[in-house]
């Protein structure tokens, strides 16, 4: 039962992952059920045809029968040997009684092939009999026994005055057709399971070609990414260089004074800063790819980590106008992670940027707390820009860049979150952020809290 659960629910996640199948799995659930329906037409058609064949041929063997009947009606033996005869040609008939009056309306076994014992007296005579009895016409009636089906038809035997001297009384079973029937069924069961079989083979292989083709359409996408990546990492990598080389003539010229040579250093440090973070950022790539970013796991006090990072980009915030805060919730001061301290410094860097770029306005607060003592958590909220549920979507995708002109017009080389969220499922954490558009957001970062005490 749990692994039929566990088919299923896997089934659904699957279907869930590859809305494009819903059609197909539509058509399937369409053609099994159709099948499922004309099955159960077919075997109840089939089963009335033959009831219906049963009742007629029952109907006409009975006339048949009462109109040699009176002839032999007082040669029991003679009559007995007929009866038993007809019974063995015609195997479905379980049983034939032929009862006489006895006064009352009872009535009594006069002859009997498999039925009763002759001579019983039947007190309560059912309603067919009487029905058939007092008429000139054969009756029939379905009932159960032992979970078989019988039909039981019951006939007026007349004299040569038309007066009705006996009932004939025949019982047929019908286990042979009900079997055949259920055979009939069995096998439409079985040829369900082959279509079945070969609708899940086709449906496997149309979501692997839909599996490709959304690989292919990715990759399409990726290519795309990669493009304005190249055309804009060109880009950032010679804007800083002229505004270097810029200043450095500037500087070969020969400052005004001390206070405008200082500003020129300040400028193409800047600048330099710049480039080196786009180079760390490209060779980040190119060694997650190469399986070669190293980790050195130690305890690492978290909100020493964010507390330096506020301060790196106090004068930045202070510069947009921005208010930055960092708020460690009660308990949550010594909580230590098993981390790479400098990358995790890394992390929090891109998150703290990216929230102060994105956002024109308002705050961008930074809070650490623990949950139940297990994880530690910090978020890092802004009242930028924000994000819609699509752009949501591809955010932690390599090279991607929201295509709103709010967010084209901040430098960016959609590097910087692929990057973090690999650092941070590599250090055992996970982020996940939530947005809204022209609002701001808010990105979580949660790592389980470590045992270690940290080492000052
Ligand atoms: P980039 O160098 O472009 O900032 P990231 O990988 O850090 O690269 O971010 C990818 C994209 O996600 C950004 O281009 C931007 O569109 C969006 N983004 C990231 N952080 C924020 C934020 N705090 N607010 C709004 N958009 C954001």
């Amino acid at each position: 039962m749990t692994y039929v659960k566990t088919v299923f629910s896997r089934g659904i996640t699957f279907l869930r992952e590859h809305p494009q199948l819903w059609f197909t799995a539509l058509v399937a659930v369409v053609i099994l059920s159709s099948y499922l329906y004309f099955a159960w037409r077919f075997a109840s058609i089939a089963q009335n045809a033959q009831e219906d064949l049963v009742n007629v041929r029952a109907g006409s063997f009975l006339d048949t029968f009462v109109v040699f009947v009176p002839d032999t009606i007082n040669d029991r033996e003679l009559l007995r040997t007929h009866v038993s005869q007809l019974r063995e040609e015609n195997p479905t008939i379980d049983s034939l009684v032929i009862y006489a009056e006895h006064g009352n309306g009872d009535l009594r076994v006069y002859l009997s092939d498999n039925g009763p014992n002759e001579g019983t007296v039947i007190q309560d005579v059912p309603d067919l009999y009487s029905l058939a009895y007092s008429t000139d016409s054969s009756y029939t009636m379905k009932t159960q026994r032992d979970g078989e089906r019988y039909f039981i038809t019951a006939r007026a035997i007349h004299d040569q005055n038309g007066s009705p001297i006996a009932l004939a009384v025949m019982e047929q079973s019908m286990a042979e057709a009900d079997k055949q029937i259920t055979e009939n069924i069995q096998m439409s069961m079985y040829l369900l399971l082959g279509v079945l079989f070969v609708i899940v083979v086709l449906f496997l292989r149309h979501a692997r070609i839909v599996d490709f083709a959304t690989l292919y359409k990715k990759q399409v996408e990726i290519d795309k990414m990669k493009d304005s990546f190249v055309s804009m990492a060109s880009h950032e990598l010679k804007s800083p260089l002229s505004v270097i080389r810029g200043y450095v003539e500037l500087l070969e010229d020969g400052a005004k004074d001390e206070e405008e040579h200082a500003e020129y250093l300040r400028r193409i440090s800047i600048s330099a800063n710049e480039l080196r973070d786009l180079i760390d950022d490209i060779l980040d790539v190119s060694r997650i790819e190469m399986g070669r970013l190293r980790f050195s796991a130690e305890p690492v006090k978290t909100a020493d980590i964010l507390r330096e990072v506020t301060d790196m980009f106090a004068v930045q915030a202070e510069g947009k106008g921005l208010e930055l805060s960092l708020t460690i919730e009660e308990g949550a001061e010594d909580a230590v992670a098993s981390v790479d301290r400098g990358r995790l410094k890394q992390v929090a860097v891109n998150l703290f940027s990216n929230a102060l770029k994105y956002t024109l306005e308002g705050k961008v607060a930074v809070t650490q707390k623990v949950l139940d003592g297990k994880i530690i958590e910090f978020s890092v909220k802004d009242s930028g820009i924000g994000m819609t549920a699509d752009e949501l979507k591809k955010l932690f995708d390599k090279f991607y860049r929201a295509e709103a002109k709010e967010a084209r017009a901040v430098k960016g080389t959609g590097l910087g979150l692929w990057i973090t969220k690999y650092i941070i499922e590599h250090m055992k954490g996970t982020i996940s952020v939530e947005s809204i558009k022209g609002e701001g957001s808010r990105f979580v970062v949660q790592f389980p809290v470590s045992k270690e005490i940290q080492v000052q």
